[in-house]
């Protein structure tokens, strides 16, 4: 049976949502042409499409809004963040920036040049942009368990260490920029790594002198994870297990509008002061602006502050991750396929298993997601072969390996009672399966395409 962690926190604000009818929702979606962006999102009931930015701030947040210090240069903020991530990360030399894309943008062009590799456990897909952005190559090393979602395994996002000696062997030393570790590993579905892992990753790149970046949006999930899961670590606090991650990692970038709980910032960390971090600073004047503000109003840096603080209190993610757990229960014990165990932030559903009969062309996730829309207002989105571009040379639609629809949680919105409705619905889609048909392209632009293509019902 699943069990719900109730919410260590009150209700202060309030934002009415808007209830629509079936009718509107067919109409909502044949105007946005079958594609879930292109939705407003007043008629959304519950949105699920994405945890970054969508959180809610605390009144504490709020009210470092309103003291926000909106100098130019040197503000008060600034100082706060500096030591908000020197006791919470425990690194002295950070950088604010807009947001997590714009973390790379100052860094990676220091460590990578063209015709290098950078290897991860999995690259976001913005890190995996900037990499090429370099002109560098992008190599995936995550553990085969990522890719089994029915395999039972505590830390599914961890790097394949023995994987990654073998590439180094393999390429060179000296052609790799830079190692990455994505903690929690957002691709494989949110899936942790261990602390054991990060350090054997870390070993590894200090013997052949590569640099280790940490891509820390979802730092403070992971070390609950760490600390619940991974042999030893149960007595220790969070920012204890965050200080010992971060010790293995020369850098780090960090969207902050996942575990940060604001709704637009980033950071980027250094651990030693010297040549990388100055180089930093000089790309982030003429990207993101003056370095005491790198992009972010002056409230936005207190905000962030103070949550930082937040992101890492037990309690609070005993909730986070208890939230996603009992989604995650609800579906698995109605027999709804899952990646399983969940991770930190989402709930992947297994398209491929709940809709066997819609073909990968026709977009399995899509279709759920979709259908999914119009049975409750709910929107998640497409993580399979729709996300996927066609082969700019052939036109040919490749096959993803995995078909998810993925449901997000933004922090601290949603209630128990949300959760319940979204599983009913997904229950009773799964019960008349048979009936949901699958998707056609109608029009798309060459790249990125799930953002904007048009699309059309079979049937
Ligand atoms: C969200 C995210 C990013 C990019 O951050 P933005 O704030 O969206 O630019 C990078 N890496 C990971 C793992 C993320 O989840």
């Amino acid at each position: 049976m699943a069990r719900y962690v109730a919410e260590p926190f009150k209700i202060k604000a309030v934002e009415p949502l808007t209830l629509t009818t079936r009718d509107e929702r067919q109409q909502y979606l044949k105007d946005a042409h079958y594609n879930l962006f292109g939705l407003r999102s007043e008629h959304v009931y519950i949105d699920m499409l994405s945890d970054s930015g969508s959180g809610a701030m605390s009144d504490r947040q709020w009210a470092g809004i309103m003291t926000g210090d909106e100098s130019y240069a040197g503000s008060r903020g600034y100082y706060r963040l500096r030591d908000a991530v020197q006791e919470v990360i425990g690194y002295r030399m950070m950088q604010p920036v807009h947001q997590g894309r714009a973390a790379e943008h100052v860094l990676y062009p220091n460590l990578l040049s063209e015709g290098q590799y950078s290897v991860a456990n999995m690259h976001f897909d913005t890190t995996r942009g900037h990499v090429a952005l370099c002109r560098a190559t992008p190599k995936d090393l995550v553990v085969s368990e990522a890719r089994d979602t029915q395999a039972q395994a505590p830390f599914k996002g961890n790097m394949d260490v023995p994987a990654l000696r073998e590439f180094i062997g393999t390429v060179g030393a000296d052609r790799i920029g830079v190692i990455i570790m994505t903690i929690t590993n957002n691709t494989a579905g949110g899936q942790p790594v261990s602390l054991a892992n990060i350090r054997e990753t870390a070993e590894v790149a200090r013997e052949h002198g590569i640099p280790l970046v940490i891509d820390a949006a979802r730092f403070a999930e992971n070390a609950y994870f760490i600390k619940t899961r991974e042999p030893g670590q149960t007595d220790r606090s969070i920012i204890d297990i965050t200080h010992e991650t971060f010790s293995y990692a020369d850098a780090f970038t960090m969207s902050a509008k996942k575990d940060a709980i604001v709704n637009i910032g980033g950071l980027v960390g250094v651990r030693e002061d010297g040549e990388l971090f100055r180089k930093v600073q000089e790309l982030t004047v003429p990207y993101e602006g003056f370095v005491t503000y790198g992009g972010l109003a002056g409230r936005d840096l207190e905000a962030l502050a103070i949550g930082l603080f937040e992101g890492v209190e037990f309690d609070y993610l005993h909730y986070r991750i208890g939230q996603v757990a009992y989604l995650g229960g609800l579906l698995r014990d109605a027999g709804v396929p899952i990646q399983d165990p969940p991770g930190g932030h989402a709930i992947f559903i297994d398209a491929k298993r709940v809709l066997p009969h819609i073909p990968y062309h026709q977009f399995p996730a899509q279709a759920l997601a979709l259908e999914l829309y119009l049975e409750a207002g709910v929107r998640g989105c497409d993580i399979g072969s729709f996300m996927l571009d066609p082969d700019p040379v052939t036109g040919e639609q490749p096959e993803s390996e995995m078909e998810f629809t993925r449901l997000c949680l933004p922090r601290r919105v949603y209630t128990q009672a949300h959760l319940d409705v979204v599983a009913e619905a997904i229950i009773s889609i799964r019960d008349r399966a048979e009936a949901i048909s699958g998707y056609g392209i109608v029009s798309q632009p060459p790249v990125l395409r799930h953002f904007t293509a048009r699309l059309r019902p079979l049937q």
